[in-house]
């Protein structure tokens, strides 16, 4: 007979951990001491958390693990950006990429294995597959990272992990509880402690969640948009057929927390000849009005069978001025990982936009 499966620790929340060691007849001190060899030490061997009492350690060895999913593959790009294929106990995948950048770092973390919403410009979307992902699988990408990183104990600045985006697999709010709960543990200041201000949580719009999601968590909201138009929308982004363009916006206005100061982000895939030209450039500022927003102009990232092309450098920098001149930040997200066909490379990028010269010259060195 095999050993029980031993329950796994990570991804419980404070009050679930202090309940699950109550079991054991261990009072509530030890759960926030536990709480911080997990999550702020990240060690996950109990004999090694010498501020426990040794039956405790074993008390805890006995029944629980402290478990990441499993690395099935790791790739490191010749740009710096790393990608993991994580595997669960159940044997789905999902991805986590970590894109450096010269002020901060980026943790790119799916919220589901695959994705319902079949955008029609998203890999993810043809996918048969569909889980939402436990809080624990979640958490664990940003601590399998740290883990590659060596960023324990979680280090109070310059860290190689200073963001995170809920931009990976899977429309996140979907599966907002666990999401939530997820997010909470990423937060909390006793532990992984990335503040609020450095998450972003980006959906394709799934209305009824947006209010709750920001009154509850606070973190950055990012929008898919991509389509200026119901009747376009409708097509390349079909949960638009049950929550237009119009309905989306007014949660975006009423979305708690919004200034200039945090603004929504607006991201807006390029592609060619679809939805790129200069009056859509002028539909979507008008569209935008009175929302504190920035766009995000992302070059369309093809893969095989794509039934789209990215737009033309001129396209996007015509697009991108007028949005600009209209007020709003637009930069245009520069394309990384592409050598390790990173899917999740949706980096919310607020780099400056590149010259014509330098994309130029970025252009020929990644021939
Ligand atoms: N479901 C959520 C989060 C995952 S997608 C959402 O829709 O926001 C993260 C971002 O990547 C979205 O803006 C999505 O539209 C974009 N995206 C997906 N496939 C892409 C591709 N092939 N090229 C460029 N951006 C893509």
């Amino acid at each position: 007979m095999s050993d029980p499966v031993k329950k796994n620790l990570v991804g419980l929340s404070r009050d679930e951990l202090a309940a699950e060691l109550a079991t054991l007849g261990v009072a509530p001190f030890r759960a926030r001491q536990l709480w911080h060899w997990i999550y702020h030490r990240g060690v996950s061997d109990f004999t090694l958390m010498t501020t426990l009492a040794k039956d405790f350690r074993a008390q805890l060895a006995e029944h629980y693990v402290i478990a990441r999913p499993l690395e099935s593959r790791a790739q490191l790009s010749n740009d710096g950006t790393r990608k993991w294929l994580l595997k669960f106990a159940d044997g789905q995948e999902a991805e986590c990429v970590h894109i450096p950048e010269e002020d901060r770092g980026t943790l790119c973390v799916s919220s589901q294995v695959g994705c319902t919403l079949t955008c029609k410009f998203c890999h993810t979307g043809t996918q048969r597959l569909v889980r939402n992902l436990e809080s624990a699988e979640i958490v664990g990408q940003v601590m399998l990272a740290r883990d590659a990183l060596g960023e324990w104990p979680s280090p109070p600045d310059d860290r190689q992990i200073s963001n995170i985006v809920l931009m990976g697999m899977g429309e996140p709010l979907y599966n907002y509880d666990n999401v939530a709960k997820a997010v909470k543990i990423i937060m909390d200041g006793e532990g992984l402690s990335i503040s609020k201000r450095r998450i972003t949580l980006s959906t394709a719009g799934f209305v009824p969640m947006i209010e709750r999601c920001g009154a509850e968590l606070g973190v950055n909201l990012a929008i898919s948009l991509h389509a200026v138009t119901d009747e376009l929308r409708d097509v390349i982004v079909p949960i638009n057929k049950k929550y237009p363009i119009a309905e989306l916006l007014a949660a975006c206005r009423a979305y708690p927390g919004l200034s200039n100061a945090r603004r929504i982000t607006f991201e807006y895939v390029m592609l060619k000849g679809v939805n790129d030209s200069p009056a859509e450039a002028r539909a979507l500022v008008k569209l935008l009005e009175g929302i504190p927003a920035k766009v995000n102009l992302i070059p369309f990232n093809a893969w095989p069978g794509a039934p789209f092309e990215c737009s033309s450098d001129e396209a996007i920098t015509v697009f991108g001025d007028i949005v600009n001149a209209a007020g709003y930040a637009s930069p245009i997200r520069t394309p990384r990982g592409r050598d390790i066909l990173a899917a999740c490379g949706q980096l919310k990028s607020d780099s400056i936009r590149l010259k014509k010269s330098e994309r130029d010259r970025a252009a020929l060195l990644a021939e």
